[in-house]
């Protein structure tokens, strides 16, 4: 037995701190566990579980209409947001203590307190000094707002979680997976929103078609799109704000709120007594194994700022576990990290992107839109589906595919599998479909939509 106080010290009790620090107890080391603000993180308490939660309340909205054209007698009475956000509240607080249990039962030793580091080896704890021979730093991220006058009339993401009442008009500043995703949960609940993003197109990052067609859904969502501006100042309008954008126009909103991405939780940490080192984003650096410059401290998650998703963070701090204590020396692969953005409806994808792909040589592309049987009798208009096959011209691989419609985040789960393997087109289109499904769709694209890539110019 070591002579530290324990075998490894755990910063951070979120998704990926939790993780680590839970199987490297079960793998039988004596392990310590600090949360400073809440057990189960970002996305048990302000992130994915409650965000879910809202979108399927503001889906329940145009359920409610649509059942009236399947002979229900439905009528849509009104949105209890105070009665909604409480029994969401009893869901996280039952959440979270599961996640302190977890911890205890596995036999890690839990404290809610701040962590600093006095040197390499001593962190302070609440005030009293504990040593650990490793230590794991997974403090996450915080969301930040954009540097502009005003900007502290704004809320963040965090905030949306907690309203006291829904604004009946809400001005949303950024165009990422959060703008996309509170825009779509607030239009469908009746807010009047704004959408204000500084790019022509929402989701930077994500293939050019699926951007596409989550503006045109959020559109007929009823959000308004203000795109290719900045917001240069927010001013007090008596209880509401005024957001003035680039293009000289004001938006006269109840509540603004700036979802302008995330700053890694270095502040605080005492990292200079650690020796650790930051890039240059301000991000803990570390290499593919979670390794900082100290050869026993690592780092896990968001404040790592690799791909800031929490099944990530949870891959990495359990393949850390199991190289540390579990004799199973691993790496968590980022490759093909399939993921959604939860607009209405979703948007999900894995793999490579058209723009992405077309880089690299010829790429066939596969592109199906088409309305849900559903729609035909609800007569919804905007609520098209789109998938979308990025296939390697030369090895028939599927690099890529993307999704926007309904369950698109259930279906790219398998989806991912089939890519991560290697799967080529004729893998796909010999794999019998499940009718009557959207999915199917995935296995019957047999006519090619376009070539991209250099061999673009040759046909
Ligand atoms: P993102 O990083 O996704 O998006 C930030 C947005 O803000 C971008 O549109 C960016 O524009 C814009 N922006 C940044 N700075 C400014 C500025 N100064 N003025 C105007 N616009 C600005 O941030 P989010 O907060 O939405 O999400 C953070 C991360 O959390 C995501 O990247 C994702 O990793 C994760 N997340 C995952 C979810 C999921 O899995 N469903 C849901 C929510 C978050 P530009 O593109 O031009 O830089």
């Amino acid at each position: 037995m070591s002579s530290y106080d324990f075998d490894l010290f755990v910063i951070g009790g979120g998704s990926g701190g939790t993780r680590c620090a839970r199987i490297s107890a079960t793998h039988g080391a004596r392990v310590g566990v600090a949360e400073e603000r809440f057990w189960g993180g970002t996305c048990v308490n302000v992130g994915c579980v409650p965000k879910k939660l809202m979108v399927q309340a503001a889906e329940y909205g145009a359920w409610v209409e649509d059942a009236r054209a399947f002979g229900w007698d439905a009528t849509k009475a009104g949105f209890d947001w105070k009665g909604f956000v409480a029994a969401k509240d009893t869901e996280i607080d039952r959440l979270k203590a599961i996640y302190a249990s977890m911890l205890q039962r596995a036999g890690a030793k839990t404290f809610e307190a701040h962590v600093r580091f006095l040197d390499p080896h001593t962190l302070d704890v609440g005030g009293k000094r504990m040593t650990a021979e490793h230590i794991v730093i997974a403090t996450g991220s915080t969301p930040r707002r954009a540097a502009i006058p005003g900007a502290e009339l704004a809320g963040i993401t965090d905030d949306l979680f907690y309203l006291p009442e829904r604004p009946a008009r809400l001005a949303i500043i950024g165009g990422g997976y959060s703008a996309v995703e509170f825009a779509g949960i607030f239009a469908g609940l009746g807010t009047e929103v704004h959408l204000i993003y500084r790019q022509p197109l929402p989701l930077r990052g994500f293939d050019g078609d699926m951007r596409q067609a989550v503006a045109e859904a959020l559109e007929a969502q009823g959000v308004i799109i203000h795109h290719g501006v900045l917001p240069t100042q927010i001013t007090a309008e008596g209880e509401g704000r005024l957001v003035h954008l680039s293009d000289v126009t004001e938006i006269a909103v109840d509540y603004v709120v700036m979802t302008t991405g995330r700053v890694p939780n270095v502040d605080g940490l005492g990292l200079q007594a650690s020796g650790v080192k930051l890039n240059a984003s301000g991000a803990i650096a570390v290499d593919d194994g979670s390794h900082t410059n100290v050869p026993h401290i690592y780092a896990i998650g968001d404040v790592t700022d690799r791909l800031n998703l929490t099944p990530v963070a949870i891959a990495e701090g359990h393949a850390l576990a199991d190289t540390l204590f579990g004799h199973n020396p691993r790496e968590a692969s980022l490759h093909n990290v399939p993921t959604a953005v939860f607009s209405s409806p979703p948007m999900a994808t894995v793999g490579l992107t058209e723009e992405e792909a077309a880089l690299l040589g010829p790429m066939d592309i596969y592109v199906s839109r088409f309305s849900l049987l559903r729609h035909t009798l609800t007569g919804r208009q905007g609520r098209k589906t789109i998938m979308k096959l990025v296939v390697d011209q030369r090895s028939q691989k599927v690099l890529g595919a993307h999704m926007l419609g309904e369950d698109a985040a259930e279906i790219m789960q398998g989806i991912g599998i089939a890519v991560q393997m290697g799967a080529t087109k004729q893998d796909f289109d010999r794999t019998i479909g499940i009718h009557p499904t959207s999915a199917e769709e995935f296995v019957t694209m047999r006519t090619r939509t376009r070539v991209a890539g250099i061999a673009e110019a040759a046909e």
